[in-house]
Formats: structure tokens, C-alpha cells, sequence
């Protein structure tokens, strides 16, 4: 599982993303000032930093700067409203993304999420996702299908590849909404059955009869490897 370091001095919310966060498997490590941080980052090599912009003893840019001087990892910084300005120094600073106070627990995940994601997929890049007799070649964006290309749409490919990464994993048609068409709050989910069974089709299997995509009633679709 991923590992994360929180660095912010606000003991009541660092207790609370580290539980969220621990809650969701991950191994937390979590310090309340930025020295204190910037050994935690390069003593444990986390796999992402969440950082507070507001810490007592070193501003967070700086910090920011500090640790893109030893590390790649990610970086989320939580920032307080009214500091938007601020997040373009940040992210030109070398956030990889950013959050902005108060955030919910859901957006905090969803962030984490996205985040390792991306990253896991560039690490992988030129590498090419295999499920069954699946392969996806993301950065080519080619599918096979026991070694036969399959012609799909670029929509087709996206979602594909998104059930692809989390493969296993249960993904609701709200989340597929948000992450693949952009809509986090708009868009129906008519678009996303649509397209699955469009799916469903090139993968050569129906609804009754599936073996990649599994749809969980009243819950989302998942793609499954079958000969697990
Ligand atoms: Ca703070």
C-alpha cells in the first residue's frame, strides 16, 4: 500500500487526515512542522506529501522548493481560501496538485487517489497494462484482445483504461462521470451505460454473459481479470 506523509501543524486536522488516510490503508506518517517533514520525506521516501502552506517555522513554498530538491514525490498542498492566488506559485513551485480549505474527506481522497494514479501510470508508461487476454497500451492508446487490435473510440479507450487502472475495484458511473467525461456534477449516467455496452460489444460479450465488465447493480461496474 502507498505511503504518505502529512505535514501540517494544525494538530486537530493532521489527526484527522492521518485517520482518514490510515482508514484507507495507506501508511501514514504525519509531523506538525516543516524540519520536521522534510526528514520524514527524505528518511521514509513516501509514495505522496500532503503539505500545510501555513507552518510555523518555514513557509510552505519553501519547504515546497526543499523537498522538490531531493525528491520527485507528489506533492497535494492544502492551502486556506483566499490564497488562490498563491496556488499558481505553488503548483509552478511543484505541487502536483492542491486543495483548498476547508476540504471535505471525500475530496481529500479523490485527490489522493487521482494523484498516485497518475503516477503509477507514468511509471508504467511504455509499459502496457495486461488483464486476461487484455492489453492496453496506454501510451499508444492500442487495445488487444488475444492479440487482435480492437477498434474503439477515443471515449471507448478512456474508460477502458480507467476501469483498467483500478481493475478489481467496484467504480461508480458518478465517478465515471467526474473522471473520464469531466463531469463531476453534470452529464448523464446514461452516457456512461451507453458506452460500456459499447464495450461490451468489442470485448465480444453481452451483459448476461461477461467476463471483463461486471456491472454491480445499484452500485457502479467493475472490470474484473477472469482468469483470476
Ligand atoms: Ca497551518
Amino acid at each position: 500500500m502507498a505511503s504518505v506523509v502529512i505535514i501540517e501543524d494544525e494538530q486537530r486536522i493532521r489527526e484527522l487526515l492521518a485517520r482518514v488516510l490510515a482508514d484507507q490503508g495507506y501508511v501514514v506518517d504525519s509531523t506538525g512542522t516543516a524540519m520536521d517533514g522534510l526528514h520524514a520525506v527524505v528518511r521514509g521516501s513516501p509514495d505522496l506529501v500532503i503539505l500545510d502552506m501555513g507552518l510555523p517555522d518555514l513557509d510552505g513554498t519553501e519547504l515546497l522548493k526543499m523537498i522538490r530538491a531531493v525528491s520527485d514525490v507528489p506533492i497535494i498542498v492544502a492551502t486556506a481560501r483566499g490564497e488562490d492566488a498563491d496556488v499558481i506559485k505553488t503548483l509552478d513551485a511543484g505541487a502536483d496538485d492542491y486543495l483548498v480549505k476547508p476540504f471535505s474527506v471525500e475530496q481529500l481522497e479523490a485527490r489522493v487517489r487521482a494523484v498516485l494514479r497518475r503516477m503509477s501510470g507514468d511509471a508504467r508508461r511504455g509499459q502496457p497494462l495486461l488483464i486476461g487476454d487484455l492489453e492496453i497500451d496506454v501510451a499508444a492508446r492500442v487495445v488487444k484482445l488475444n492479440d487482435k487490435e480492437l477498434d474503439l473510440s477515443p471515449k471507448e479507450f478512456d474508460l477502458l483504461r480507467f476501469l483498467a487502472e483500478r481493475v478489481g475495484e467496484v467504480v461508480s458511473k458518478r465517478e465515471i462521470l467526474a473522471e473520464v467525461w469531466r463531469q463531476p456534477y453534470g452529464g448523464s449516467e446514461k452516457t456512461v451505460d451507453v458506452h460500456i455496452s459499447w464495450l461490451r460489444k468489442k470485448l465480444g460479450e453481452s451483459g448476461a454473459k461477461s467476463r471483463y465488465l461486471q456491472t454491480v447493480f445499484g452500485v457502479g461496474v467493475k472490470l474484473v481479470d477472469p482468469s483470476e
